[in-house]
């Protein structure tokens, strides 16, 4: 199940709770963006349990509790989550290189400059880059 996934996922995967998928609903770009969260997470809370790790509206969303106690709270925790959310919105989904977050079908997408004029050349909708001429 997961052997989609470079070996720096495989501890990461292999926290997440049962009952919950072992998928990584995002881009390669943000891999090692996700990889470096689970490095800095397991030194601040070494038993952390992930439910979910998404792209929503071109933000990464890690859904994850720093133990198995749902009622520890944990603010340096909470605060490295929420840093990788955020550096996700400036990181490309497909490369990981500097990125803007573009609108394409509907869909919010954060790309670097290059995957937005690809991801354009078959899109319709407006907030993109002109193409490269
Ligand atoms: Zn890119």
């Amino acid at each position: 199940m997961t052997e989609e996934y470079p070996q720096e996922l495989r501890g990461l995967l292999e926290r997440i709770a049962p009952g919950w998928p072992e998928l990584l609903e995002i881009g390669v770009g943000w891999y090692p963006l996700l990889a470096k969260l689970d490095a800095t997470l397991s030194v601040i809370a070494p038993n952390y349990v992930v439910q979910q790790v998404k792209s929503k509206f071109g933000a990464l969303s890690f859904y994850a509790d720093s133990s198995d106690d749902p009622s520890h709270f944990d603010q340096a925790f909470t605060d490295a989550v929420r840093a990788a959310e955020w550096e996700s919105t400036e990181t490309c989904e497909v490369c990981g290189a500097p990125a803007r977050q573009y609108v394409i079908r509907m869909w919010v997408s954060t790309l670097c400059h290059p995957h937005a004029i690809e991801a354009r050349e078959d899109a319709v909708d407006t907030d993109l880059p002109p193409s490269a001429a």
